[in-house]
C-alpha cells in the first residue's frame, strides 16, 4: 500500500474561528449537492465535501494531490476530522456561492477575499488526534495551527522516521474515539453478543457515565457489524471506503428516538441506500424476516426498492443475533404496515 503523500492541517476551531467552523459544518460535514452547482465536476456523488483557502495559502494548496489527507482542527487541542483529497480546482465564482464572508476570526487583510483555492474531499471521518502530540512530533511548539498548512518535507520526515510511514503516524496519533483502549471495547462487544437476557422494547433507565455510554455505543456498533459480517441486511452489499471503513451502519429497528433498546436484536446492518427507506418507513420486515415494501401511494419511482419485496434478509449466522419480533412488529406498527 502506498503511503499518504501529504498531510494538510486546517484550522477551524469552534471557539476561535466560528465563521470557518460554520463553513466546515455546511460544506464538509453536511456536504454539497454537486447537481446544484455547474462548477462542480461530476463525481457521481449525491454529496461531496468541499473546502477552500485564500490566496495567502495558495502555495500550500498548489502542492496538493488526490489522496492527500487533510486534518481539521475544530476543538481546542484536537484534530477532530480527517478527509482524503479527491481533486482541486481554482474557482472564485463557486467560492462566492458556497461561502458567505464573515469577519469573526479572519485576519483583516483576508476580509474581502473569497476562498477560491478549492478542493474536494471524500471519506470524511471522525478522529481524535491531540494537536500537542502531533505538533510535538513535527517540531512545532504551538498546539494551535495558525493557518492552512502543508507539512513540509522536513516535518513529514520526522514522522516517517519515528513511525515508518505517514499513514502509520496518523494511526498512532489517533486516539480511539472513546479515549479507551480498544481491548475494553472488544470485551464489551463480546459481552453484547453473548448476552441472553429477554429483549426489552425500550432502553432501561440505567444511568451510564459519558465514558461508559461511549464504550457501549462503539461496542454495539462493532457487535452488529461483526454479527452481520459488515453486510447490508437488505441487499447484501459489502462496500468499503478506500480507507477500508465499511459502508454499512448499525441501524436501530425500533428507533432510538422512541427510546428503542440498545440490543443487537434491535439492530440491522444497512447500507446507505437501504438505511434511509428503512428509517422512514418505505421498507420493513415481516415476522419471517423477509423484506416488505410499502406499496402506497405508488412505488413507481421506487422500483429499485420494490424489487426487494419478499427477499429474505441477510442475517447473522447465529439465530440469537437475529432481529427480534418485538422490535420488528413495533417498526411495522410505527410506519403503518400493521394496524394498531
Ligand atoms: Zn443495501
Amino acid at each position: 500500500m502506498t503511503d499518504i503523500a501529504n498531510i494538510f492541517l486546517a484550522p477551524c476551531s469552534r471557539e476561535q474561528k466560528t465563521g470557518t467552523y460554520r463553513h466546515f459544518q455546511e460544506t464538509i460535514l453536511d456536504g454539497v449537492d454537486p447537481s446544484e452547482y455547474t462548477e462542480i465536476p461530476d463525481f457521481d456523488l449525491d454529496k461531496v465535501s468541499v473546502w477552500g483557502v485564500v490566496s495567502g495559502n495558495q502555495s500550500h494548496w498548489e502542492k496538493m494531490e488526490p489522496g492527500d489527507r487533510v486534518l481539521f482542527y475544530t476543538k481546542r487541542k484536537s484534530y477532530t476530522h480527517a478527509a482524503t483529497v479527491l481533486s482541486k480546482q481554482e474557482n472564485n465564482s463557486l467560492a462566492e456561492k458556497l461561502w458567505t464572508s464573515y469577519d469573526e476570526g479572519r485576519r483583516v487583510e483576508d476580509l474581502d477575499e473569497e476562498w477560491p483555492y478549492i478542493f474536494y474531499l471524500t471519506d470524511v471521518e471522525r478522529v481524535d488526534i491531540p494537536s500537542e502530540a502531533l505538533h510535538g512530533n513535527i517540531g512545532w511548539k504551538a498546539f494551535y495551527p495558525q493557518s492552512f498548512t502543508r507539512l513540509t518535507e522536513n516535518r513529514k520526515g520526522r514522522l516517517v522516521d519515528k513511525y515508518g510511514s505517514l499513514t502509520e503516524a496518523l494511526r498512532q496519533h489517533a486516539k480511539n474515539e472513546t479515549g479507551k483502549a480498544p481491548e475494553e471495547i472488544s470485551k464489551e462487544t463480546e459481552n453484547l453478543l453473548t448476552e441472553q437476557a429477554p429483549p426489552e422494547l425500550t432502553e432501561s433507565t440505567t444511568e451510564y457515565t459519558e465514558t461508559e455510554r461511549r464504550i457501549r455505543s462503539s461496542a454495539f456498533r462493532r457487535a452488529v457489524l461483526d454479527a452481520y459480517d459488515e453486510t447490508c441486511a437488505v441487499c447484501g452489499a459489502q462496500r468499503k471506503s478506500p480507507a477500508g471503513n465499511p459502508e454499512v451502519k448499525a441501524a436501530h429497528i425500533y428507533p432510538k428516538s422512541e427510546d428503542g433498546s440498545d440490543d443487537v436484536r434491535n439492530r440491522l446492518a444497512l447500507c446507505k441506500f437501504h438505511h434511509w427507506p428503512f428509517d422512514t418507513g418505505w421498507i420493513s420486515t415481516n415476522d419471517d424476516l423477509e423484506v416488505i415494501v410499502r406499496t402506497e401511494p405508488s412505488t413507481e419511482t421506487y422500483d429499485e426498492l420494490a424489487s426487494y419485496n419478499g427477499y429474505s434478509l441477510y442475517l447473522p449466522q447465529e439465530s440469537n443475533h437475529h432481529p427480534h419480533q418485538i422490535f420488528i412488529r413495533e417498526h411495522r406498527r410505527l410506519h403503518g404496515f400493521e394496524k394498531v
